[in-house]
């Protein structure tokens, strides 16, 4: 690991300059944070499956047309991204009630939104990620007006295309949030999506038993944690080759 250059350690993952120019190495780590860092925790195996479950949606979004940062995968915990702009938001898309909403608005947790709601947080840990609004992005100059449109359209496309991806496998997508970048080719700019999508950033439950297959196993202490990160990537079909056994996974392997 000390071969490479630290860009940027955040709570899940630590970001390293890539092989190339415009390049980033991202690696999963283990740990796990909740409630703005004031529960801290490891969830063994966790980096090597959701390096993998993310790598896997974003191939399936990158086909149906949605641009990501992602490049590949480059051995269990490391993936290979295009370097981005990382606009400072987190964009929240919402199908179910739960967590924040279902406690702010007073809504039952498990209630069917009447439609999907997306909701801009500001990322800033010091600030807590406040909610924000088109208002105070634009006005403060996070993102313009048309950054706003893509991303919105962006968000949409993504939740529709999961929401029927994880529909399929008998899981029902109640909320999740994404992460977008900048990126620029001469004097071209495109938006992408970034970060990663893995059960640390999503809400999942059976469709049947409602059981939650997410970190809040973690942020609730619900137990079996890492077992329900392995069952949605059993369920997606992509639980590493050896297995559960085999979820730590060699630090580097090239
Ligand atoms: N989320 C996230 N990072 C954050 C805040 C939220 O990935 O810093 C995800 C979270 O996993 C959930 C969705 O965004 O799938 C909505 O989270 P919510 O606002 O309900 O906040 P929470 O209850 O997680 O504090």
């Amino acid at each position: 690991m000390s071969r490479r250059r630290q860009i940027y350690e955040g709570k899940a993952k630590v970001l390293f300059e890539g092989p190339e120019p415009g390049t980033l190495v991202q690696y999963f780590k283990d740990d796990a944070t909740a409630f703005n860092n004031q529960k801290k925790g490891t969830i063994t195996g966790k980096g090597v499956l959701n390096n993998r479950i993310s790598e896997y949606l974003m191939t399936k979004l990158g086909e149906i047309g949605v641009q990501t940062h992602f490049v590949r995968r480059l051995n269990m915990r490391e993936q290979l991204v295009r370097e981005v702009e990382i606009i400072p938001l987190e964009v929240v898309v919402r199908n179910v009630a739960a967590g924040s909403l279902a406690k702010r608005l007073g809504i039952a947790e498990g209630t069917q939104l009447p439609r999907s709601i997306v909701e801009y947080y500001y990322k800033n840990d010091s600030l807590c990620d406040p909610m924000v609004s088109e208002e105070h992005i634009t006005a403060f100059g996070w993102a313009a007006t048309q950054d706003l449109d893509e991303i919105m359209a962006m968000t949409l496309r993504v939740n529709d295309f999961l929401t029927g991806l994880f529909l399929g496998i008998g899981i029902r997508l109640v909320d999740f949030k994404l992460e977008f970048g900048r990126l620029w080719n001469n004097e071209e700019m495109r938006i992408v999506l970034a970060d990663e999508i893995s059960p640390d950033n999503c809400r999942l439950w059976d469709i049947k038993t409602n059981e939650k297959l997410d970190k809040d196993r973690f942020r609730l202490d619900l137990g079996k944690v890492e077992e329900a990160y392995q069952e949605v990537a059993r369920r997606l079909g992509i639980l590493p080759e050896g297995g559960p056994t085999d979820l730590k996974g060699p630090k580097t392997m090239q």
